[in-house]
């Protein structure tokens, strides 16, 4: 092997590989059920696949056209302009991306520049803050607690400075499966309102959410809306995460910035899996069913758990299930997580690694977008914890 002698200096130096890649990792080294990494263990609809096959076999292979292909952006805009009332044009307010953690690197990457602050809430899904770091720009983190997972809107407004750039949220929440309502969209639009700030808002489980409640999308409103790269994924919709296809909204000016980077980003994603998906999304029941799909599985799963010694308070929306291990043991929740892998056979995600400086609130995360054999399962190692 040759050996690198030269003095590189790392522009992430404290950043691990992702909490995704160990636990996934350590679940398949210790045969455990992997509740941990957010995947589904069924498979996508069987039509879906024979779309993109059928793409394929119709020559759909080379390179689709750099912001998408013009149906797939044409039918997700009529889907916008159903669910929220809001018209973004096919031609200049939309990309098709690969997945949503390439649509968030590209916002990060066409908008800030050396010392910009960005606002994050955490616990973060892990890609902001290397996306935003590797650009110069300076995380200014807002700690949510898991005691009440609210936030405090005026706290928020304080961390507002003149090098403020942009905030980001994410709604429906990963890690806690918590949602944000009227009231705090309402609350944000009022801060950033006469404020040159943008908003990246991660919608990635807009359809994912429980017990009647709405989406509160960053384009139902107006003050938001103006300001907002709104980022989705097929991935999380359509039960197929390895496709990686995803899309990004914003108003044109805010598109075209975008574009100047995804042309030079990844140039254009997957064509037949484009085809595929606009014909798929003819059918509005292929997403809309699927807050009752996922209420259910969380149902089954708090159910058969109930009787164990973990705490909960239910999911609003994800696939995710917050644990809290206190009544359990005082081991830190990313050893408890490893021990539970190894012994227990049952990997989860430490809650730890998405918040500021690692705060440890003896709680875990535990996918549920399970097949009902593999969250009995997973809830009966669970219960004799
Ligand atoms: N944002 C959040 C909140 C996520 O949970 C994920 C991954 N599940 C992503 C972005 C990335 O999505 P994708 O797999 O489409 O890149
Ligand atoms: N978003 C998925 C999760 O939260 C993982 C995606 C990834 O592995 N990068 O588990």
């Amino acid at each position: 092997m040759p050996t690198y002698n030269s003095h590189f200096q790392s522009k992430l130096p404290n950043v691990p590989t992702s909490i995704f890649s160990v636990m996934s990792a350590l679940a398949a080294e210790h045969n455990a059920l992997n509740l941990s990494q957010g995947f589904p263990d069924f498979k996508s609809d069987t039509k879906l696949i024979e779309l993109v096959n059928k793409a394929m076999i119709q020559g759909k292979n080379q390179y689709a056209p750099m912001p998408g292909i013009l149906n797939l952006r044409k039918i997700i805009v009529e889907k916008t302009e159903a669910l929220y009332g809001v018209s973004y044009h096919p031609e200049t307010e939309i990309t098709i991306t690969a997945g949503a953690t390439q649509a968030i690197f590209t916002v990060i990457a066409a908008t800030i520049k050396k010392d910009d602050e960005v606002i994050i809430f955490k616990p973060a899904y892990d890609s902001y803050e290397p996306s935003i770091q590797v650009f110069g720009g300076k995380v200014i983190p807002y700690q949510i607690y898991p005691e009440t997972f609210k936030i405090d809107w005026s706290e928020v407004k304080k961390l507002i400075t003149l090098k403020t750039k942009m905030v980001i949220i994410n709604t429906p929440h990963n890690p806690s499966g918590q949602i944000l309502s009227k009231n705090d969209m309402q609350q944000l639009a009022a801060i950033l309102k006469d404020t040159n700030i943008v908003l990246l808002s991660d919608e990635v489980y807009e359809h994912i959410i429980f017990d009647e409640a709405q989406h509160q999308s960053a384009c139902l409103f107006p003050e938001l809306a103006e300001r907002s790269f709104i980022v989705a994924s097929f991935g999380k919709t359509f039960h197929n995460t390895g496709w990686k296809v995803g899309y990004c909204l914003a108003p044109s000016a805010l598109m075209e910035e975008f574009r100047k980077v995804h042309q030079f980003n990844v140039f254009s994603v997957n064509h037949p899996t484009q085809v595929a998906l606009a014909d798929y999304l003819k059918t509005p029941n292929n997403y809309l069913e699927l807050g009752d799909f996922y209420q259910q599985k969380r149902d089954l799963f708090l159910s058969l758990i109930k009787g164990s010694r973990f705490e909960f308070t239910p999911s609003q929306g994800t696939y995710f299930q917050l644990l809290n291990f206190k009544n359990i043991t005082s081991e830190g929740d990313f050893y408890f997580a490893k021990r539970l892998t190894k012994e227990h056979k049952i990997a989860s995600i430490p809650i730890s690694v998405f918040n500021q400086d690692n705060l440890d609130t003896k709680v875990l995360r535990f996918c549920f977008a399970k097949t009902d054999e593999t969250l009995k399962k997973a809830a009966e190692i669970l219960c004799k914890i």
